[in-house]
């Protein structure tokens, strides 16, 4: 059977028993919104937290779809009200995860994917340390420098930024539980979906 069949299905949980969070980080460019997807093709039943954040929209990006947009103003309320489950400032830029939407759903038994930075996923493993934690690694930074720039979306300054937040990123993978190295897009997905599985079936497993 292909690891990426949809035949297999993950049993619903006991009664009670909450849901876990896996949460995906990878510097931008090393492929994470094409595996993220993939994730959320195989497993339906998953929740996906849609981020927050006051970044304007890129072409072809949705409002409640991509992410939620919002001003600085109200991203600045929701700080003081304690409504997020964790925030970081990215590439200038503010990013969300709402409280509400994650307490929500692990009381619900809900297995939620979070795509979030390592700021964010620090902040989170206080608040849920069973978080389930994979970094996706680019091959190299010459091979991320090159995704960057033929995806065209972004100016020089831009690129330089990612580039130097991805090798601070980067030097902190080694505290993931798991790292992917995206060298090649099908068995990254694979080994992706595979790891996945494996801890729905057995949430207790290191
Ligand atoms: P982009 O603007 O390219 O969509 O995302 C930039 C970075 O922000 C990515 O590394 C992404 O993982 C991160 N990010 C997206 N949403 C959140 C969030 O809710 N919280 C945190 N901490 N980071 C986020």
């Amino acid at each position: 059977m292909s690891i990426t069949s949809n035949s297999s299905e993950i049993p619903p949980k006991a009664d009670h028993s909450p849901g876990s969070l896996f949460i995906i980080s990878a510097p931008s460019g090393a492929g994470k919104t094409t595996l993220c997807t993939a994730v959320r093709n195989r497993f339906p039943d998953m929740l996906y937290s849609i981020s927050h954040t006051t970044r304007s929209p890129r072409a072809g990006e949705t409002d409640g779809k991509d992410y939620y947009f919002m001003t600085a103003d109200a991203f600045a309320r929701k700080i003081e009200s304690g409504g997020w489950a964790e925030w970081a400032k990215v590439h200038g830029n503010y990013y969300g995860t709402s409280a509400e939407f994650i307490d929500q759903g692990i009381r619900a038994g809900k297995d939620i994917l979070l795509d979030i930075d390592v700021q964010g996923t620090f902040k989170i493993l206080k608040r849920y340390p069973d978080s389930v934690t994979i970094f996706i690694m680019p091959p190299s930074t010459d091979v991320l420098r090159q995704r960057l720039e033929t995806r065209g979306t972004d100016r020089r300054e831009i690129i330089e930024t990612r580039m130097e937040n991805a090798r601070q990123e980067m030097a902190q993978a080694q505290h993931y539980r798991h790292i992917i190295v995206n060298d090649n897009l099908e068995t990254a997905i694979n080994e992706l979906i595979s790891l996945i599985e494996r801890h729905r079936r057995n949430p207790h497993q290191p």
